[in-house]
């Protein structure tokens, strides 16, 4: 006989769901029987410019050191955040993809008898690590799909440790201006760590999004997460980043696997941050994919929200599961969003111009179907 290992699980681990990634294009290709080159995919808002050459070349020199084990410190990288931004390395915390980050807070701050405070239709991992450190989520109703900061400010109590922001948010593309963020930062308490998720921020320079990174001085409860996994291109290798106050940094550091981020991922994203020229491919590319398909939903008569990200949320204003399942019959893979509470939305990642129209014109056949 054997034991009901979910049974002796955590209280509050037995009632998790596992996070649904976007569906492999391998998968979709087997089901399908057809090549996998034959298949769009545009449903983890990865870059579709694929790998920096810069970065390419700085993996393979480094693939010969792959018995040692990684700089656990992750010196050189620390270093080179630290200059970007105008900080000490001290509050630096690297992490294997922003997510561990996120989890890394969730562990040294969340625990039964405490909350943390997020907002409807925000990011999965928000909930997946409160409930995972027994905590409570407090989700607070969105706005126009987008966080509500007032409502989420008056939802701190004296059991709350942690607010989770994203700014623009993942799934929406919804995003809040500075003087949204000055007012939502001066109503905090001190004493509960804001958690301020930058992962897709590069694609916002030169628009009315703030810039974390220029809060930390005034804020020592601000923490801002950034990732290499979006922008940079680089989400197969996990690295992604914290700053904070060094005191929010030592927490998280005694609580981090000792080598959390591997040493292809740490050279690779000290090549990416050298590379300039690939950020500014990643943006323009982005902006003219984000027209290119709102101009395709405008002429299928579809409304969408307008986002700040790599991708867009599309309303069909109905259950959008069917027209999810006649595109992946047409070898498109986007991402439902049903379990983010928006049934009737699918989430599009922005590709190139050849995956955009190939989208579009299943999308157009779609609609004519279902
Ligand atoms: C993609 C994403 C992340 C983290 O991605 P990593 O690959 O773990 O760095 C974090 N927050 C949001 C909102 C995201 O969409």
């Amino acid at each position: 006989m054997s034991s009901d290992f979910l049974a002796l699980a955590l209280p509050y681990v037995q009632g998790l769901s596992p996070y649904v990634p976007g569906k492999p294009i391998d998968e979709l290709a087997r089901e399908l029987a057809i090549d996998p080159a034959d298949i769009v995919k545009l449903a983890s808002n990865e870059n579709p410019l694929g790998p920096s050459a810069k970065v390419c070349t700085a993996v393979v020199e480094a693939l010969t050191e792959l018995t040692r084990y990684p700089d656990g410190s992750g010196f050189a990288l620390k270093q080179k955040l630290a200059e970007r931004y105008a900080v000490e390395p001290t509050q630096v915390t690297l992490g294997n993809g922003s997510n561990d980050v996120l989890e890394l807070v969730a562990r040294a701050w969340l625990a039964p008898g405490r909350n943390a405070v997020f907002s409807e239709h925000a990011f999965a991992v928000y909930p997946i690590a409160t409930l995972a450190a027994g905590a409570e989520c407090r989700q607070v109703p969105a706005k126009n799909y987008g966080h509500d900061l007032e409502a989420m400010a008056a939802a701190i109590d004296s059991n709350t440790r942690v607010v989770f922001i994203a700014n623009p948010n993942n799934p929406t593309g919804t995003w809040f201006n500075q003087a949204a963020l000055n007012a939502f930062l001066a109503k905090v308490p001190d004493n509960v760590l804001v958690v301020l998720d930058e992962a897709y921020i590069e694609y916002a320079a030169d628009s009315d999004l703030p810039d974390g990174m220029a809060y930390l001085s005034r804020y020592p409860n601000l923490l801002v997460s950034r990732t290499f996994s979006k922008a940079y291109g680089l989400a197969a290798l996990r690295v992604g980043y914290a700053v904070s106050s060094a005191a929010i940094a030592d927490v998280l550091n005694r609580v981090r696997q000792p080598f959390n981020v591997n040493s292809l991922a740490l050279v690779a994203a000290c090549a990416a941050l050298d590379d300039a020229e690939y950020l500014e491919r990643s943006r323009t590319l982005n902006s003219q994919g984000m027209q290119q398909l709102e101009e395709g939903f405008k002429r299928l008569g579809l409304s969408w929200i307008p986002s700040r990200g790599n991708f867009i949320a599309v309303d069909f204003q109905r259950d959008a599961a069917a027209i999810n399942q006649a595109l992946l019959a047409q070898g498109v893979i986007v991402r439902p969003v049903a379990g983010y509470g928006m049934p009737t939305f699918l989430r599009i990642s922005i590709g190139t111009a050849e995956e955009n129209q190939r989208f579009l014109d299943a999308l157009t056949l779609v609609l004519q179907q279902v």
